[in-house]
Parts: C-alpha cells; sequence; structure tokens
C-alpha cells in the first residue's frame, strides 16, 4: 500500500486531534517579531483568536504527531484495537506545516498532541522536538501548546515547558474509578505526579525571573487539563468538584470539558448516545462561576438535584439563586459586590458599571435596565430606588416566570 500524502496525512491527524478541546491560547507571555526579528507572534494586529460557537479555539493548527497508539483507551478513536487509518508525521514535517500555514496567516499557533508510540519517552521526545525546532532553529515566536505525556519522564515533562506557551495533561475522567475502567493503561498518580511536576517548574520559573530577568520561561500561559463528559456516571456534582480540586491543587488555568461523542467502532462499556451538548455548556458556566463569580465547588454542587445533575433548562447561577431566595432580594445600590455578582443576568461588565455609577448618584430600575439583556427576569433578585419585589422573590411559580423560554436561555454573563 502507497503511504500516504502530506495532505492525506494531514486530513488524518488532524481530524484525529479534534476530540481535544483544551487549546484556548489565552494567558501567555506577550511577544513579536517586530523589527524584523524571529517569526510569529501571540498578540498584535491581524492575528484573531477565534472561537467556536462552543467556545473552542479554532486559530491553531490542531494536529497529532501520529494516531498510532499503544494504549487501549476505551473513549478514544485512536486507541490500540480501533480500526481506523493511522498516519505519523516525523517532528520536522509538522514544523514545515506549521511554519507554512503560519506564512499564510491561516493559524497563530500550534496544539500539538499524540498518541503514544513506542513508549511514553519517546513521544515526548518527538513533541519536544517539534517545539525545539520551531523555537531554536526558526526563532518561531507565535504560540505553541504541547500536550504533556504522563507516562514520560519527569525531566522530559519539564523540558517541554521550556518551549511551549502552554503545557497540558488530560485527567480524562472525573474519577479515578472511571479512568481505571475506561483507560486501563493509564494512572491517575502518574496524571497527578507529572501535573506537579510541571506546576513546580512554573512557581520555579516565576520566582527565578523575579530575581534574574533572564532566567528561562516555562510554560507561561500555564497548564491546563480536559475531562471528558459523559462516558462514565460521573455526576455534574462530582466534576465541579474534582476541577475545584484541579484548580486549587495543581494551580491550573482552565478545566475544559468535552462532551463524550460516540466513536465508530465504539467500545462495548461504552454509553450508545452522547450528552446533551448543553450539559457541557452548563459545566463551563460552572466553571466561570467558580473563578469569577466568587462561588465555591460545593455551592455549584448545591444548585444539582439529588443525583448531582444541574438542570439543563436554566444556568446554575439561576438554579443556585431559585434555591437560596433567603439571599435575595440584592439590594443594587449598597450590597458588597460579592451579594451583586449572584445575581442571576447581572455579569461581571454590569455588576463593576453597577459600583461605579453608584457612587455618582442613587440607581433606579431603568439604569439597571440599561446594564442587562432583560431587567424582567432580574426584578425578582434585586432592590433598587424604585423598586422592590415584595413577594415575587418568595413565589412558588418563580422558576416559569425566570426560566428562559425554550432556545432564549438567561445568560449567566449578560451584560
Ligand atoms: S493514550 Fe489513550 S487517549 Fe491518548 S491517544 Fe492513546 S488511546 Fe487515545
Amino acid at each position: 500500500m502507497s503511504q500516504p500524502t502530506v495532505l492525506e496525512r494531514l486530513e488524518i491527524l488532524a481530524d484525529a486531534a479534534k476530540y481535544d478541546a483544551s487549546c484556548a491560547s489565552s494567558g501567555t507571555s506577550k511577544r513579536n517579531s517586530k523589527g524584523g526579528k524571529g517569526i510569529g507572534s501571540t498578540e498584535g494586529m491581524g492575528i484573531c483568536h477565534a472561537y467556536a460557537p462552543d467556545g473552542r479555539c479554532i486559530s491553531l493548527l490542531k494536529i497529532l504527531l501520529t494516531n498510532h497508539c499503544v494504549f487501549d483507551c476505551h473513549y478514544c478513536v485512536n486507541r490500540k484495537s480501533s480500526n481506523v487509518r493511522r498516519a505519523r508525521f516525523t517532528p520536522q514535517e509538522v514544523v514545515d506545516l506549521t511554519l507554512a500555514f503560519y506564512r499564510r496567516n491561516y493559524i497563530e499557533g500550534l496544539f500539538l498532541s499524540s498518541g503514544i508510540v513506542k513508549s511514553g519517552d519517546h513521544t515526548m521526545e518527538q513533541l519536544i522536538e517539534v517545539a525545539r525546532i520551531l523555537r531554536e532553529e526558526h526563532d518561531f515566536r507565535g504560540y505553541i501548546h504541547l500536550k504533556t505525556i504522563p507516562e514520560a519522564d519527569a525531566e522530559l515533562v519539564a523540558r517541554a515547558g521550556l518551549y511551549a506557551d502552554r503545557v497540558s495533561i488530560n485527567v480524562e475522567l472525573p474519577t479515578v474509578a472511571g479512568l481505571t475502567r475506561l483507560a486501563p493503561d493509564k494512572s491517575a498518580p502518574r496524571i497527578e505526579g507529572a501535573m506537579t511536576t510541571i506546576r513546580s517548574a512554573i512557581v520555579e520559573s516565576k520566582d527565578a525571573r523575579k530575581r534574574f530577568r533572564n532566567a528561562p520561561k516555562f510554560a507561561p500561559a500555564g497548564q491546563s487539563t480536559q475531562m471528558i463528559v459523559g462516558a462514565d456516571a460521573a455526576s455534574d456534582a462530582d466534576i465541579v468538584g474534582r476541577a475545584g480540586a484541579l484548580y486549587d491543587r495543581f494551580g491550573l488555568r482552565r478545566v475544559y470539558y468535552s462532551a463524550f461523542s460516540p466513536i465508530p467502532d465504539a467500545s462495548a462499556v461504552l454509553p450508545l448516545q452522547r450528552p446533551p451538548l448543553v450539559r457541557e455548556h452548563r459545566l463551563y458556566q460552572s466553571d466561570w462561576l467558580i473563578r469569577f463569580y466568587g462561588f465555591t465547588p460545593a455551592e455549584v454542587g448545591q444548585a444539582a438535584d439529588p443525583g448531582g445533575m444541574l438542570p439543563l433548562d436554566i444556568d446554575p447561577k439561576l438554579a443556585w439563586a431559585l434555591k437560596f431566595r433567603d439571599r435575595f432580594p440584592v439590594d443594587v445600590n449598597r450590597a458588597p459586590r460579592e451579594a451583586l455578582l449572584r445575581v442571576p443576568g447581572l455579569g461581571v461588565k454590569a455588576v463593576n458599571a453597577i459600583i461605579a455609577a453608584r457612587r455618582q448618584r442613587t440607581l433606579r430600575l431603568d439604569d439597571v435596565a440599561r446594564l442587562t439583556v432583560s431587567v424582567v427576569k432580574l426584578r425578582p433578585f434585586i432592590v433598587t430606588a424604585d423598586w422592590r419585589p415584595v413577594l415575587l422573590t418568595d413565589r412558588a411559580d418563580l422558576r416559569p416566570v425566570v426560566a428562559p423560554k425554550a432556545a432564549q436561555q438567561l445568560e449567566l454573563f449578560a451584560a
């Protein structure tokens, strides 16, 4: 059989990488090639970050080095026992593709992952080689996200961060039991050990750079991870709790969620259907509540039903507010920022605007209306100079009043 062309391999390996959601490029340090030095940029005119409607970054060349793999993770289309067409690139071929795409302005960087060939060490060395050639031989200043192989030697894991803006290791499943069942070759302690290595290297690099300006940077955009949703029995409360622990223990920049999608030739241990995509959306909203709205993972869990599942028809912030009515209404003219951030329909920008505006004058309902998408949905939860909900907040039938009509969900980040 003839060797597939570069284009055919690109098709196979780009398609094989699409299941990984952890590729957003936010948060790295600024570098550019102004003044004719080097090539590429992580910022600036003409380079834009494009996000798909589900929040995934789409402006990176996102490929696998190879989809051959010696592991047999049940949920993965590239697993050893899968019948997919296989392909592989050499490190130099990935470098050539990245530079060619970059020069045509198709991409702003590279997201590179790989199946495991021969061993974790061998695979990690190949991934690092791509980043090394780009940085050292081509002075590439664009964004690089390297997927890190937890089974690789800690020294290799640490080397990856010297070239990459961001490194990531997927925890894959929210629970250790799920990982053991669905990814029998993987080990939770190894994954967490590699994440610890990366965290330590990031902290050490930051400390060193405070003392020595030229100390090498280590993964300036930090580390991230991904969890597959819906492939095992973990509830939303389990997932949010696990994400909270990961943020705390490993200083992660982001936890990404990927709704499990049934794959060709699926293993019998997997569910036949993918979870509703809106479940993934609710988990991302929960993630924002924790990162920007002052909620703890346990509080997000309180918005869930007795089985630990968040409602799909309303966002978790509204679900929480409906359960904890005693925390409302909140007086927009007096309440502290934390209390305002709990009001469904008030986003961070709106809260900041309210706090700035109320220094100048007493706010009325119309003032708040100008800052939000729908003041009707907001009214049960706030007090203004000319508005008090009286019994509205405690109405038994409040949920249908404030719940969005089918497609127009009350946006968590409105305004
Ligand atoms: S290690 Fe598991 S998840 Fe990664 S490519 Fe191999 S089979 Fe897929």
